[in-house]
């Protein structure tokens, strides 16, 4: 009788860390990736790293610039990993201000090495690209130490986004629920102005999926977009942070919560894409109500006058929580978002 082959084991992954994840204390340091290339016959990738380590508790690892084009997660962890105590820390934070270093450098959602988008190279591969080896040194070496995971996220150069902190409906499983709830209980604490449940429409692939499916408490984030940070929502994302670490029991201190309005995002309604290409004229802003068929932007073909434009309508009621950067859109673009309220 033939039985299926055993895949083969994975690869010991090619990067290495200038730090030591066991020992006390605060060290500033890089994970190192060699990167043979035209410039650099034996260069590497270098993605900076704290690790900052007190007395005994959980580990959270904090996560920025995943994506290359979005900025209020790095400026909070640059700044988190200057003013940090490890006196003030129970158990270990483990901060990546910049993990996709490359696209982050290019200032672009992804890697100019080789194209990867870093959210949807997940679990990756040890022998794989530039952007998969990144992430499988994520999976397989971080995730593991990590009981709590904070990944910041933005709209980055084609999105605005009213400023968010979001957890994901996990899928039934054992261990499921609780899991969700306590995701759901650092996100109340994050105290972000806004608060989702979030539906991915493109999981396949995603930090989220990976760090879920290993019953690592997630939480993320939306906190703006259009390729900058504003004042305001770097605030929301310095003070959310130490709140999220000082509920998750990592960092002594009392929470600053501000109120929150919980959103959800429920299924596939909330999202409006164009198919066509054009100039967008939005009708409604960021936080307005609308209904379900409201008319909240309109598509101006350009090439010529006289044309009439389209309509594009919300496919729900609720409150738009993101819209499209900059002024022209191509077919296929995601135009808006639209999260319903919860009454709580
Ligand atoms: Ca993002």
């Amino acid at each position: 009788m033939v039985s299926p082959a055993e895949p083969p084991p994975l690869k010991p992954s090619p990067v290495s860390a200038s730090v030591d994840f066991d020992a006390k204390g605060v060290q500033h340091g890089v994970l190192t990736l060699p990167w043979s290339r035209d410039d650099s016959a034996w260069g590497s990738v270098l993605i900076p790293i704290t690790v900052i380590a007190g007395g005994p508790g959980p580990t959270a690892l904090l996560v920025g610039g995943n994506h290359g084009d979005e900025y209020e997660g790095p400026i909070a962890l640059y700044d988190l990993a200057l003013a940090l105590d490890p006196a003030e820390v129970t158990g270990r934070i483990i901060l990546l201000p910049t993990l996709n270093a490359p696209a982050f450098a290019a200032g672009t959602r992804t890697s100019p090495i080789d194209g990867g988008n870093l959210n949807r190279a997940f679990p990756g591969r040890p022998d794989g690209t530039v952007t998969e080896k990144i992430a499988d040194y994520v999976t397989r070496t971080l995730l593991p130490m990590a009981d709590v995971v904070l990944d910041f996220h933005s709209g980055g150069k084609t999105l605005d986004f009213l400023p968010f902190c979001a957890a994901h409906i996990l899928p039934d499983r054992p261990g499921a629920a609780e899991q969700e709830a306590r995701a759901f209980e650092l996100v109340a604490a994050f105290g972000a102005p806004y608060s989702v449940r979030m539906l991915e429409i493109d999981a396949e692939g995603m930090f989220d999926t990976t760090a879920e499916d290993m019953g690592k408490v997630f939480v993320t984030t939306e906190l703006g977009g259009a390729g900058t940070a504003r004042a305001e929502t770097v605030e929301i994302a310095r003070r959310g942070c130490r709140n999220l670490l000082i509920a998750a029991g990592v960092l002594k201190g009392t929470a600053d919560p501000a109120p929150t309005r919980w959103l959800d995002m429920p299924d596939a309604s909330c999202f409006v894409f164009s198919e066509e290409a054009g100039l967008i004229r939005f009708l409604v802003d960021l936080g307005a109500q609308v209904d379900t068929g409201q008319p909240v932007a309109r598509i101006y073909p350009h090439g010529r006058t006289g044309q009439p434009p389209r309509d594009l309508r919300a496919g729900r009621s609720g409150r738009l929580v993101a819209r499209h950067v900059p002024g022209l859109v191509k077919p296929g673009d995601c135009v808006a978002v639209v999260a319903a309220e919860i009454d709580s």
